[in-house]
This record gives structure tokens, sequence and C-alpha cells, in this order.
């Protein structure tokens, strides 16, 4: 129209429309993401601005429209943010600033053409992400304080235009001339799946305009933003089920914001039961991270494998919102909130096994998962082993006694029964609890008073080779080699006249086995059994042995 200036973008602008149309297309639907984040921002900005200036007040309705009309082939995005000046309108939608833009175009424009898709899903994209879907862009905006409203119009080629306009209130409105091959984006379902996705919690109310009026889009609340003292239960626990989809109440709910050299708020669940199929997943952590309420990714690794089980957000105000993969990997603010948030979680492991009843419950369900770790973290290796419960030799496990704190043990409680003369711990490696309370194997060592952990599950095959020792004692198998038994004496009677007749039973056995064992020997370890089978002294645990072999080594 007439009056309407004409302004070149700059050439970095220019360069980055044009890589941004056209290798992002796979991944066009996050234009919503970041025009709906954009206009959480600017809701931001002006609630900030309003605290110094009353002339800039929100109105007590703030939100956030979409509105598709699929007849004229328009989609608007509108707020009731800060808007823009005509000076702000030129500097921040016609260059680039920011350097984590400036670093994608250069990343884009060296990248092969087959993995430009794949770059650009790692990198928010920003305001220019509407030309993806949209061949002309209008923005009307009036900035709020001001009565002056501009629009800003462009079709993505290299120029813009900006002329006076009208607008009843402060704010802003995205106009997209919705692209012929884009029709779903008018879609106000496809929308709604869309803001689903990527842009469920952000704290203002964001609606779509359907046939029937405006619905709500989002969830919400970023719940983990808000004090402890203004949430209930019941808003937690729904939260807890949309996210876990889970139809129990978490174990634990951490929820906390830190503050100082790091800002993070995070709202964690351990949950109440095991989720169906949970050994098959993978083996990294899902925690969500949110960058100011915004979803970024569930893959940042948040804590470690061996804290899978634990599910929930965390929302920093630390990194930038088109944070690139790269630098998820490499920012030092990514390792500072994953050693918070570990710590946090291990005190509170720590602080509720003290209610032996409830902690055994977190136990069954993940007590597995938790031995990963001392298995393969040599820094909570200890801490991890202290907090394991296991069950034993002299502990009564009947069917009705299985599932009682008095059936488990911890290594400390173990030790606290050991015979002044021990000092090692002992362990029996197997297949099910059943069958390892009864093995002879075990015979040696109950005859002496001398408590044995029975180990069952397949990560005990592996994790006690790793921890070595427990307070100054070491763990040792039963069945390598002849344990220390002679040391102990047995209880009741003691054996006498058995080594003579072993001396002539001995070389017949050999003679009758041959090469199927290495070797034959007398044992302390039995009472009633007459033979065991034996790993030797400083070979590989005979539950180890048939893992191996079972795996084809
Ligand atoms: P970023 O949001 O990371 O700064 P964008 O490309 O998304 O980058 O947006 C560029 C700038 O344009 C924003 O920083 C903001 O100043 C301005 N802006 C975009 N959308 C709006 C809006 N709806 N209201 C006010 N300002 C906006
Ligand atoms: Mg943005």
């Amino acid at each position: 129209s007439t009056g309407a200036e004409q302004h070149e973008f700059s050439a970095e602008v220019g360069r980055l429309l044009d890589l941004v149309v056209h290798s992002l297309y796979s991944e066009r639907e996050i234009f919503l993401r970041e025009l709906v984040a954009n206009a959480a921002d600017a809701t931001d900005k002006r609630r900030f601005e309003a605290l110094t200036d009353g002339a800039r007040a929100l109105p007590d309705d703030a939100k956030i429209r979409i509105n598709p009309d699929k007849d004229a082939r328009l989609l608007t995005i509108s707020d009731d943010g800060s808007g823009m000046s005509r000076e702000e309108l030129v500097s921040n939608l016609g260059t680039i600033a920011r350097s984590g833009t400036r670093a994608f175009g250069k990343e884009l424009e060296s990248a092969k053409p087959e993995d430009k898709p794949n770059l650009i899903g790692q990198f928010g994209v920003g305001f220019y992400a509407a030309f993806m879907v949209a061949d002309r862009v209008e923005v009307v905006s009036r900035r709020a304080g001001s009565d002056e409203a501009w629009r800003w119009v462009s079709e993505g080629k290299g120029a813009y235009t900006i002329e006076p306009a009208t607008r009843d209130k402060a704010g802003t409105d995205i106009t997209l001339h919705i692209k012929e091959d884009a029709d779903e984006f008018l879609e106000p379902w496809k929308l709604q799946e869309i803001i689903r996705k990527w842009a469920d919690h952000i704290s203002w109310p964001v609606t779509i305009l359907k046939d029937d009026g405006e619905s709500p889009a989002n969830e919400g609340t970023a719940l983990w933003r808000k004090p402890k003292s203004e949430l209930t239960d019941d808003q937690i626990n729904d939260f807890y089920r949309h996210i876990t989809h889970n139809f129990d109440t978490p174990w634990a709910t951490l929820h906390w914001h830190a503050e100082g050299t790091i800002e993070f708020s995070a709202l964690l669940f351990i949950p109440g039961s095991r989720p169906f199929e949970f050994g098959e997943q993978s083996r990294e952590s899902k925690i969500r991270l949110h960058v100011r309420r915004m979803f970024i990714t569930d893959d940042a690794m948040l804590l470690p494998a061996w804290l899978r089980f634990v599910q929930g957000v965390v929302d920093t105000e630390d990194l930038p919102l088109n944070v690139s993969r790269e630098m998820l990997q490499s920012t030092p603010v990514l390792a500072r909130i994953r050693k918070a948030v570990t710590g946090r979680v291990l005190n509170e492991l720590k602080s509720r096994s003290s209610d032996a009843d409830s902690f055994l419950t977190f136990w069954e369900n993940f007590g597995s998962i938790i031995k990963e770790g001392i298995w393969e973290d040599a820094e909570h290796r200890t801490e991890l082993a202290g907090l394991a419960r296991f069950r034993s030799s002299v502990l009564s496990v009947t069917e009705n006694s299985g599932d009682t704190p008095n059936s488990w043990t911890t290594l400390v409680d173990y030790i606290s029964r050991m015979k002044p003369e021990q000092d090692a711990i002992y362990y029996l490696t197997g297949d099910n609890e059943e069958a390892l309370a009864s093995s002879p194997q075990l015979e040696g060592f109950r005859a002496r008073g001398i408590e044995v952990l029975l180990l069952s599950e397949p990560v005990d095959s592996f994790w006690p080779d790793r921890l070595t020792s427990f307070e100054g004692k070491s763990l040792k198998s039963v069945t390598q080699g002849h344990a220390d038994l002679e040391k102990f004496l047995v209880e009741g009677e003691a054996a006498e006249g058995e080594a003579a007749d072993l001396e002539i039973l001995i070389p017949a056995l050999k003679e009758a086995l041959g090469n199927d064992v290495s070797d034959v020997r007398g044992t302390d370890r039995l009472v009633t059994s007459a033979v065991v089978l034996a790993a030797p002294e400083h070979g590989m645990d005979l539950q180890m042995l048939k893992l191996m072999r079972r795996s084809g080594q």
C-alpha cells in the first residue's frame, strides 16, 4: 500500500531465511512453537515492565490466541504482550542480534544437503520459521504504553515494509498467509496437537478459535514453577499421571527451585509402582528439559541411567530457547544441573530409607536399577551399596513374610551380625531365591552360623566384582574356592575321621571324573550334602560363568 516504507533485510537475515525455508521442511510444525514462545515471552516482558510502569499493566485475561481462517487461508497468533515499537520491529525482525541464530546459519550453510533436515530439528529458528508455512507474514504491533501501532509485512524474500496501522490495545498479531502445501496448519485439531506436543505447559493460557468458539489448547500452568504452597496434592498427582501415564500416586515427589549459580525449577517423581514393561525400554533417563517453560527435549540425560525410573521436568532460565544439540552436550549449565538433580534424588532416597516399610516398596520396584549404579558409577558406588536391601541365609523368607522389612538386610546390618573373626561379606548368586536358600553351597556357612547374602537378580552377577569392599569388609562369593571356613568353629559337633576317608575317596573321584573337572578337593563347606561344584579359587564366579555361557561366550 502507499506510504509503506520499504526496507532490505540485513544480508544475514536474507541468507538465514533462505536456508530455513528450503531446509526445514520435515520439521515445519515447530513454527508454531516458536511463535507461541515469542508471544509468551512478550507477555512475561509486559508483566515485568508493568512493575515499574502502571501504563503498561497487563490485562487480567491476558492470553495467546490462535485463530485459523480456512476460507481466507490465514492463521493469526495474537498476544497481549509488550508489543513492538517501530524501531523494535526493525531491529528485532530485520536483523540478527543473537549469536545462536548466526551459528545456526553457519551450520546450515556448511551441512551436506542430506544432513540439513536433521540439523534443523536441533535449533530453534525463531520468528523466521513462520516462512516455512507462509508466503507472506504480517505483524501488527502496538507497544504497551503507546498509542501507535505499526504493520510489518514481508514475503521473506530479502525485503519488508513498515507502515502505520491501528490496533485497539497493546500487543501483537502475527498473521500468516498459509502456503498452498501447508493446509494442515489451518486445521484446529492439528494446531491443538502441535501445542500439546511442544508448548503444553506454557504458563499463559493458549486458545484455539474453533467453529464453536474459543477452546483452551494447553494444559496451562507450568506447575513446577509455582511455589509448593500453591499446589494441592490433586494437582501434583494429576500432573504425575499426565507425564508418566501411570494411574497410581508417586512414591516420592521432589519439587524445588534452585537459585544461585544456576537457576532451575524441578518437579520429579519416583513412581509408586514399576511401570509396565519398564525393563524393556532404553537405559536413558527421560527427564524433560524445559527452557523458560518451553519443552526442549527429553533426551538431555539429566539423570544417570541408574536413576532412569525417576520422571518429571527440569526447567531452567540459564539456557537460550534455541539451544542446539551440540550445546546441550557441552554446556556446563547442564552438567551442573545434572549434579544437583542427582544429589537431590540420592538425598531423598537416603532420608526415606529410614522408613523400612515404605523404602521396601521402592526397593522392590527399582532396586535392581539402583544396583546397576553400584556396577557402573564409581562416584556413587558406596552410597548406593549402603541403600541396597538383600535377602540372606539367616532371615526367614516364607510365603507370608516375603515382603516385610524383616526378611531383608542392609550391608550395615549384615556387618553388625558378623562373627568377630569374620572379615568378609559372603554372598551367593543364582537364578532364584528359593533355590539359593536351599543350596548345598550354604551348608558349611550355616553350620558355622555365618550369614550369606542371597543374590538372585541378573545384575547381581556384576556389581559385587566392582564393589569389592564395604566399610572395610571385602565381598566374597561362597563359590570362589574354599572360602575361609577353617577359621570358624562348627556350631555343635566337630567332624572326626573324615580326613582319612577322603585320602581314599579323592583319587577315586578324580579318576572317575577325568577331564570334566579341574580338581577334586576335601572341603569344610558341606555338612549334610556329599559333594558340591565349586569355582576355581581365583576363577570367575559360577553364576557369571553361566551367564557368559548363555550369551555364547
Ligand atoms: P528470540 O525469541 O530467540 O529472541 P525470535 O526470532 O523468535 O528470536 O524473535 C526475535 C525477536 O522479535 C524477539 O527477541 C522479540 O524481541 C521480538 N518478537 C517476536 N515476536 C514478538 C511478539 N509476539 N511480541 C513482541 N516481540 C516479539
Ligand atoms: Mg523466539
